[in-house]
């Protein structure tokens, strides 16, 4: 305890308590990872889910960071091949990462030899820090505006994020950056498994990338569905509904989200309704002369939102706001 409260004043020092966050450098961290002091606590194991022969994922129940999840609030995946492990996402902090790859060597003894990250957010690969530590030469993929908003310090704002919403658990964990790209529409062979890399365009970000395990009829699919409601304010609702219809017409049996359970079809089925009720409902009042905090109320009594949206995580904190996004959108579009 002694410790803890140590290395919590030590780390709110030298940050300012966050206020300064956004004008550190990305690439030159504070303080060396290995220096515990600074660091915050090993993050506990989570337990595996066994998808198919070939797919697991890391089953995160909190949908957000607190200082008592560590920061572990988003799924974390990898895939076995005969040639090595890819990991599709590597948890918000350095201590995540060390914790799947303790979790992975459970599984098999094979090398992680590549990683995919799957969007910009942070909960997504700020663990890879974890990772080039373990395996130096690992390759590290991302759609390139990944890499151009890390270089815009996207990666500092998250480090910031996660300390303020753990208590500092995350100290220690130092923005890596992939080093690779996808496009999307790549093909690459990892000895017994083919894996498809899908670009959906904007989306719930505008650098989302699906994973497809052939063999498996398996698509890692990020944040760009989930029976959440999340952040929408960096996505887009007609880009959403577009990649739902594409990922619904695909020969794929399971989808593995970022947040949430892995599913079927009805997962992108719902993810597209949710978005399709919002949008088009925003259009009929906005026709009608309403603004968005009146027609919240009205989405509110919708046959889709009573029977199935209301139940899912963040209805009632965040439905607010994919509505007033919805209807900036629409505004945007008119012109
Ligand atoms: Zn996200």
């Amino acid at each position: 305890m002694k410790s803890n409260m140590k290395r919590r004043d030590l780390f709110k020092s030298a940050l300012g308590l966050g206020a300064g966050l956004a004008s550190l450098s990305v690439l030159k961290p504070l303080y060396a990872a290995d220096d515990w002091e600074l660091r915050g606590p090993d993050m506990h194991d989570i337990p595996i889910t066994k998808v198919n022969s070939r797919c697991y994922y890391f089953l995160a129940t909190d949908p957000e960071p607190s200082p008592d999840n560590l920061g572990f609030f988003s799924n974390p995946g990898f895939v076995v091949t005969s040639e090595g492990v890819l990991v599709v996402d590597t948890g918000g902090s350095v201590q995540i990462g060390e914790m799947l790859i303790r979790q992975i060597k459970t599984v098999t003894d094979k090398p992680v030899t590549k990683i995919i990250n799957t969007h910009i957010h942070g909960d997504h690969w700020l663990g890879n820090h974890a990772f080039v530590e373990a395996y130096p030469d690992v390759e590290i993929y991302s759609h390139p505006n990944v890499i151009e908003q890390v270089k815009a310090g996207a990666g500092v704002v998250w480090t910031g994020f996660m300390s303020r919403n753990t208590n500092n658990a995350t100290a220690g964990t130092v923005v890596t950056p992939p080093n690779k790209t996808f496009e999307g529409g790549e093909t690459i062979k990892m000895g017994d498994t083919t894996i498809k890399i899908h670009f959906m365009g904007h989306v719930h970000t505008d650098s989302d990338l699906a994973v497809e395990v052939v063999e498996e009829k398996t698509l890692f699919i990020g944040d760009m569905a989930m029976k959440r409601v999340a952040n929408i304010s960096d996505g887009t609702f007609l880009g959403t509904i577009k990649a739902m219809e594409q990922m619904e017409a695909m020969d794929i049996d399971v989808f593995i989200p970022g947040h949430g359970d892995h599913e079927g079809k009805d997962l992108p089925r719902l993810q597209r309704e949710f978005f399709e009720v919002i949008y088009s409902e925003v259009e009929k009042y906005y026709d009608e002369g309403l603004s968005d905090f009146e027609i919240r109320p009205k989405l509110d009594e919708h046959p889709f939102m009573v029977n199935e949206a209301k139940n899912w995580p963040g209805y009632d904190t965040t439905f607010g706001r994919f509505v007033s996004e919805a209807y900036q959108e629409f505004e945007r579009n008119l012109f």
